[in-house]
């Protein structure tokens, strides 16, 4: 393993509109790489350029702690941040890898965006996340926190070869259950599931009830993708010695799409498999509205709703105007409140997408939302 300390020029990644996956408009990676060495991990395809080899070496960015708090100065930025949660995880870096034990950045930016007021969704594999559970009890009483992990299955034998260097499932349903009795909402994020693998109905099903009894909040659901190019050849040589029938069985889905997706009927039959199951525990399948309500403004509300509608529509293999709609309301400069009476003047809004955001405007929820969700 090599350790590389560079500084860094930014921290903070603001998206062009609210992520509906994560409620989040903000995101920051402290590391890149991850020795968390995830053998499906995209941040291995060639298009992240994360320096070294995959896996064995990580960047930190030395001075990260300095750029987010000038990034974070109000007095420093035109425009004020937007409410939203600030995502800490994800992308090429699991936040709290192991050498999170000894920089400890992670930690240091949840106290300063604890101090700027901001609401934290956190995703991860490691339980070394306990260890701030004290900031994050702060900030959950102050602003709101987020637990979210990210699994596979709930498979030991299946995660021991395909997610090597990260604590067992039980153990991370274990600090899931520990944030819960922390009073703090939990999710998981069942991504990626591998396909033939931890995407049968038996394995869905085992991993979706031991989350309800753990009492997750939501669980969001994905399937694998492949880009072809080290993330490919990587996967393919350990999917070779854990079961090389199957490799014929992922040249017939993976056929090389420049974002690695798989098929659409591949991805179609597991949504609908997921779906189906979550439904049947009433698990729910995008963040629940309690937990974004009071945080977001108006438009941003409007947006996830409706995407999350359109997620929902998608699950089940139906087309939908509603992501559309979201991505035109994105682009607004006015509140949504301010020109109720032209709302189908937006793009992609028409009589039913109106009454939608109308209702959801006066009244914080949808009708129509909770009958998808549900
Ligand atoms: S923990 Fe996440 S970022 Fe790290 S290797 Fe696994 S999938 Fe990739």
């Amino acid at each position: 393993m090599s350790i590389n300390e560079i500084n860094a020029k930014s921290i903070l990644r603001k998206s062009k509109k609210i992520d509906s996956w994560f409620v989040a408009q903000y995101g920051m990676n402290l590391y890149r790489g991850c020795t968390h060495n995830c053998v499906y991990c995209d941040g291995r395809a060639e298009g992240y350029y994360v320096e070294g080899e995959f896996g064995k070496d990580v960047t930190v960015k030395m001075n990260a702690m300095e750029i987010l708090k000038r990034e974070l100065d109000p007095r420093r930025k035109r425009k004020p941040f937007k409410k939203s949660f600030f995502m800490v995880g994800g992308g090429v870096c699991d936040s709290y890898q192991p050498i999170e034990k000894k920089y400890r950045l992670t930690r240091h930016s949840l106290e300063i965006i604890h101090e700027y007021g901001f609401p934290v969704h956190m995703l991860t594999k490691s339980t070394l996340i306990k260890r701030d559970i004290d900031i994050l009890k702060k900030t959950n009483e102050k602003n709101k926190a987020i637990v979210s992990f990210s699994f596979s299955s709930v498979d030991e034998k299946i995660s021991s070869i395909f997610e090597p260097g990260v604590p067992t499932p039980e153990e991370r349903l274990d600090t899931l259950a520990f944030f819960k009795r922390n009073g703090i909402s939990c999710g998981m994020f069942l991504m990626p599931v591998i396909p033939f693998i931890t995407d049968t109905y038996e394995k869905i099903q085992e991993t979706i009830k031991r989350a309800a009894e753990v009492g997750i909040d939501f669980i969001v659901f994905s399937g694998m993708t492949l880009k072809t190019g080290r993330q490919k050849d990587y996967f393919y040589n350990i999917l070779k010695k854990y079961d090389s029938n199957l490799i014929d069985k992922y040249n017939k889905i993976y056929k090389g799409d420049k974002w690695g997706a798989a098929n659409r009927t591949y991805y179609e039959l597991i949504n609908k498999r997921f779906s189906q199951i979550a439904k049947r525990y009433g698990m729910p399948r995008r963040m629940p509205v309690s937990l974004f309500k009071n945080i977001l403004n108006e438009n941003d509300f409007v947006i996830v709703i409706l995407e999350q509608i359109d997620y929902f529509l998608k699950m089940e293999g139906k087309s939908s105007p509603y992501g559309y709609a979201a991505y035109s309301i994105s682009k607004l400069k006015k509140p949504l409140s301010e020109i109720k009476e032209h709302l189908t003047d937006i793009k992609g809004v028409g009589s039913v997408t109106e009454r939608i955001i109308l209702e959801i405007l006066e009244t914080g929820s949808s009708s129509y939302y909770r009958k998808l969700a549900f």
